[in-house]
């Protein structure tokens, strides 16, 4: 199996070279052609599986082909929500990397940190946006960020997020929500609070479990 099969554009094949991918892992082969039919998913997956890229790849080609990039104003078409810092600055890092050549604006927030440098990159408008929650439902609160424009929820480490009291957070950001949307959901393990979580998320969805 190779990144040619999966019927990726030229911009992300480029950057997938340039990456020195040449194998998608399990993960991304599955769930690759799934969400780019534009199905719910559901992750099973730890980090280190390659599951960044199995979300991000498929989330630029989607908004690339929506040809959402160039019309006025940039709006936030993507919002992907994870518990830690670290983890958000790795994805933003990848929406970078495989990205480069779409045009794709990305930015990312988290807490601990002032919000200026954050809210003055928002300003400007992002097309993909990287956040964890607590930060991410102050600026929505302060008007900084509006989700009316999401075509893609994903949620990431969906158990480390309950860990971290998290939950209440999801809620708050799932009433907020566009109803007609795409999500995916990853998590490491599915004990029944996640299921139950997944499932007030996810519509008719795929499950891929490495
Ligand atoms: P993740 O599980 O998303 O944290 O990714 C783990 C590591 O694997 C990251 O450093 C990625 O850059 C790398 N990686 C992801 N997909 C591939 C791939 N198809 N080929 C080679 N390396 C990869």
């Amino acid at each position: 199996m190779s990144f040619e099969s999966l019927n990726l554009i030229e911009p992300i094949q480029k950057a997938l070279a340039e990456e020195g991918y040449t194998t998608p892992t399990p993960i991304q082969a599955q769930a690759i052609p799934i969400i780019l039919q534009g199905t719910d998913l559901l992750g099973v997956a730890q980090t280190g599986t390659g599951k960044t890229a199995a979300f991000a790849i498929p989330t630029i080609q989607l908004l690339h082909k929506n040809h959402t990039f160039h019309k006025g104003k940039r709006s936030i078409k993507a919002l992907i929500v994870t518990p830690t810092r670290e983890l958000a600055i790795q994805i933003d890092d990848s929406f970078k990397a495989y990205g480069k050549y779409t045009g794709l604006t990305h930015t990312v927030i988290f807490g601990g940190v002032k919000q200026g440098r954050q809210t003055d990159a928002l300003q400007n408008g992002v097309d993909v946006l990287v956040a964890t929650p607590g930060r991410l439902l102050d600026l929505i609160n302060q008007r900084f960020i509006s989700l009316k424009d999401i075509q893609i929820f994903i949620l990431d480490e969906a158990d480390r997020m309950l860990d971290m009291g998290f939950v209440h957070d999801i809620k708050k950001l799932l009433a907020i929500l566009p109803p007609r949307r795409q999500s995916l959901f990853f998590s490491a393990t599915m004990p029944p609070e996640i299921q139950k979580l997944s499932d007030s998320i996810l519509y008719k969805p795929q499950k891929v479990e490495v």
